[in-house]
């Protein structure tokens, strides 16, 4: 296997540079300029004011809520805020796009710089800086799979607000590329400032990659895949195309800064356009707008109205509730984990509702096809069967065919336990009575043991639990064996 990142040529090893751009739809009731809802799926061209349609003479009105949720998340990425930011037009046509530009901000983007802390499979960490995240609007949507011969428009999403936000070229692997999206959604979704839903096209991406000899330190060529729709395919475009980069340059071809299509399908990149510059877009600053101030007032009232990030939150795990670096990030990677996980434990042991909830109820879910919120697992009747492993009524093997059950008929652990008999026998005198039983019924094996042949001591723990139907407590069946196998 080569290195994650490094891709083996003929004449040798070449690296990755990745950087992202994640459009953003922020949660918002409004369109960022105009009154019109935002909800998703509603009939084409239903939620078209007369500004999203750009009719002569409309002016755009600010929409306050976009604007906090913007400074919002800046906050979240440790960012600086520009208290002063101003929106220009970039210039260009597109059926879809009815003003014949886009209201973005440009060389005084709301956000500056800041970081975000990427964590990998095998538990490493890495800051990515964040270049800057700006305000614009999203444009309609050009249907050419409705008619033969016609194409249509729908408006719905032309004017609804988007954070862009852009990133350092500092991501090195496909993998870190998709931990950067997995963070940047987390977040977000604390933070309350965009749904994250990928296929409803909430978050979307445009990822930039070059390659380089391995070592080099000047940046190659990018080209940047437009609008990936999904974590997993941001990482397979991201592969794909720094190969393709790889064999043009050891062909002795170059790369063309272009944008390129991701095909699902065919796991391949496709030009789509070669890359216009900047000046290409005529940028200037929108004469329908003023420049945008936020008051040290507004500041400090969002400043003071965030919520725990996941990065606090894990370090708070671990150091409050004892919990292992992998399972506090597991559960603070998406907000309803944690906020189920703060649920529990106000009811039982940490650590055990931890082990209980990352090692049996995610998976099971999972196969379902259901998320935290869909449970029928409420986090109260959770934390019942927590409490009976923890107060030794049941054993853990026990515990999840009681915990199947919940999940069927979304009874309680207790009532499961009382109607099935399955509490755990902790009475001394059953216990030794049928230990006795198996005792007299293995003479061979008896004397064998007690012979030196010590392995048969789980023979003699595996009968006694199979015999009392997994219910005796193994701690005392072992207890008890040792005294009675040595008498
Ligand atoms: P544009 O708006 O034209 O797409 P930006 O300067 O905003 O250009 O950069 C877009 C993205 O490209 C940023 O995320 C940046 O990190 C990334 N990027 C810039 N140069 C390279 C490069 N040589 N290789 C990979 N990514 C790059
Ligand atoms: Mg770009």
């Amino acid at each position: 296997m080569t290195q994650a990142g490094i891709i083996q040529g003929n004449t040798g090893e070449w690296e990755m540079v990745i950087g992202l751009e994640v459009h953003a739809q922020i949660a918002s009731n409004t369109k960022l300029f105009s009154s019109s809802p935002t909800d998703f799926g509603a009939e084409p061209n239903h939620h078209v004011s007369l500004v999203d349609a750009a009719l002569p003479g409309m002016l755009p009105v600010i929409n306050r809520v976009c604007v906090e949720q913007a400074v919002r998340t800046g906050l979240g990425l440790e960012a600086e805020i520009h208290q002063r930011s101003v929106f220009d037009r970039k210039n260009y046509f597109y059926p879809d796009l009815p003003q014949g530009y886009q209201i973005s901000q440009y060389l005084d983007p709301i956000v500056g710089k800041g970081r975000l802390v990427i964590e990998l499979d095998d538990g490493s960490t890495r800051e990515i800086g964040i270049t800057r995240l700006h305000l614009e609007q999203d444009a309609g949507k050009s249907l050419h799979d409705h008619s033969p011969t016609d194409s249509f428009i729908d408006l719905n999403r032309s004017g609804i607000a988007l954070m862009e936000i852009v990133s350092e070229p500092d991501l090195r692997t496909p993998e870190e590329a998709g931990a950067y999206v997995k963070k940047l959604r987390a977040i977000v979704r604390y933070l309350g400032t965009c749904g994250g839903d990928m296929e409803k096209g909430e978050m979307r991406c445009d990822a930039n990659v070059s390659v380089r000899r391995r070592g080099a330190t000047e940046l190659g060529t990018r080209c940047e895949i437009k609008n990936v729709n999904s974590m997993r395919y941001v990482m397979k475009a991201i592969q794909y195309e720094a190969e393709r980069q790889v064999a043009l340059l050891e062909s002795g071809q170059v790369v063309d800064q272009e944008t390129r299509l991701y095909d699902a399908n065919l796991n391949e990149t496709r030009t789509m356009r070669s890359k216009e510059d900047a000046h290409d877009y005529r940028y200037f600053p929108d004469p329908d707008l003023l420049p945008l101030v936020i008051s040290d007032e507004l500041l400090a009232q969002i400043k003071a109205s965030l919520p725990e990030l996941p990065d606090a939150k894990k370090q708070r795990y671990v150091r409050d509730y004892g919990l292992s670096a992998y399972d506090a990030s597991v559960i603070v990677s998406d907000k309803e984990w944690a906020f189920y996980y703060e649920q529990l434990v106000t009811l039982c042991d940490p650590r055990l509702a931890a082990n209980w909830l990352t090692g049996e109820l995610f998976g099971r879910l999972n196969k379902l096809g259901l998320n935290l919120t869909q449970s029928p697992i409420h986090a109260s009747s959770f934390a019942g069967l927590i409490t009976l492993i923890e107060n030794n009524i049941i054993s853990g093997k026990i515990a999840k065919e009681v915990l199947d059950k919940m999940m069927e008929s979304g009874k309680e652990a207790a009532v499961i336990v009382d109607e099935e008999g399955l509490k755990q026998v902790t009475d001394t005198g059953a216990i030794e009575r049928m230990l006795d039983e198996i005792i007299a019924a293995n003479p061979d094996k008896v004397a064998e043991y007690r012979a030196g042949k010590d392995k048969l001591f789980a023979f003699f723990v595996g009968q006694a639990m199979k015999a009392s139907g997994g219910k005796a407590n193994p701690q005392m069946v072992n207890d008890l064996l040792k005294t009675k196998l040595a008498e």
